[in-house]
């Protein structure tokens, strides 16, 4: 299958922001696109590792669909090298067991299973483009919603010609400094992820951030400070930002895991600096697993886990006071 965003001329993929030359015979950075012959090719077209329906929750997504299930469709293949990949044997890995799917099965699986929406996620999805392309496409001609679960690496052209397909990003901003993305994720920069955000922002896309609080790697309060600082101005204060607790893993077992301390002093912060919906994960926090109406304090959803109560939203609007309340209900 024909890559997309491939520059013929200068031999440059534009998909993501490591814009790789690649010359013929050779593949770029993440492995899977491939210059055969002048022609970018990819390399996982239709070559699935994973088709399942989790709860919308798990991704984590709070404002999208809560309490339906979604379809996670993922490949394999990665533009980062993060040393604390939990999915290290998709990301790092060019598998040969794939199962073979077309679009039109994926979305056919997603009905027949009654989920509300399709998620691309566990590996990169940028890395598997073109086939997310096709699949949003067919899901949005079957009435099904997509959802992105993404580094946020992708160019502004990837994301401008995929977004009348996408419903929702969810986009890890894994740090606020641009030497945890250059030494832990593999040469990469927070800048590029930076302007991703703002872009689908920009084009009115429901948006949710995730960080990954990694005891004394990216949670300095001065860093944490500047974070929130850049999301308000640049954001406001409505998106919902998940801070989720650290584990030990793959090649980051040197660091001790988030402990509640941790994620709580961080959702404090975020909390103070005026977020409507910071959120909390994996580690228990009642408060931090709750939505409250930003206006009268009202509480929205309830979670326990990836389960979720909804006494207080209804159509999308706090039932105590009216307000709409951001996302997709
Ligand atoms: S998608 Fe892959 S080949 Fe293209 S620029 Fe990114 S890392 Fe390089």
């Amino acid at each position: 299958m024909q890559a997309r965003l491939f520059d013929s001329v200068t031999e440059t993929c534009n998909l993501c922001s490591r814009h790789c030359r690649i010359p013929r015979g050779k593949r770029g950075f993440c492995n899977v696109r491939e210059n055969v012959a002048g022609n970018l090719v990819t390399l996982t077209y239709g070559k699935i590792t994973a088709c399942g329906i989790d709860p919308v929750e798990k991704k984590p997504l709070n404002h999208f669909l809560p309490g339906t299930g979604t379809v996670s469709v993922s490949s394999f293949g990665c533009n980062f090298t993060c040393r604390h990949c939990q999915n290290h044997t998709l990301s790092q890995e060019f598998r040969h067991d794939t199962q073979r799917a077309e679009p039109e099965d994926i979305v056919r699986a997603a009905v027949h299973a009654g989920a509300k929406s399709i998620s691309f996620t566990y590996n990169e999805p940028t890395v598997f483009y073109e086939f997310m392309y096709d699949v949003s496409r067919e899901a949005q001609r079957e009435g099904l919603r997509t959802a992105v679960i993404t580094n946020g690496y992708m160019t502004e052209d990837a994301v401008r010609e995929i977004a009348p397909y996408m419903d929702a990003f969810r986009i890890d901003l894994k740090a606020f400094s641009d030497s945890f993305y250059s030494t832990v994720c593999g040469g990469a920069h927070l800048q590029p992820v930076l302007d991703t955000i703002s872009s689908v922002s920009e084009l009115q896309k429901h948006l949710e951030l995730v960080t990954l609080i990694i005891p004394g790697v990216n949670d300095a309060p001065e860093e944490i400070s500047a974070m929130l600082s850049w999301e308000k101005e640049t954001l406001g204060c409505a998106v919902p930002h998940h801070f989720t607790a650290f584990t030990p893993m793959y090649a980051m077992t040197d660091v001790r895991p988030a402990v509640h301390a941790d994620v709580d002093a961080v959702y404090q912060a975020a909390k103070d600096a005026g977020l409507y919906y910071p959120y909390v994960g994996n580690v228990m926090h009642a408060e931090g697993s709750t939505t409250y109406c930003p206006d009268c304090g009202a509480r929205l959803i309830l979670r326990a886990g990836y389960v979720c109560r909804m006494p207080g939203i209804k159509d999308g609007c706090c039932t105590s006071c009216g307000r709409q309340i951001e996302g997709i209900f």
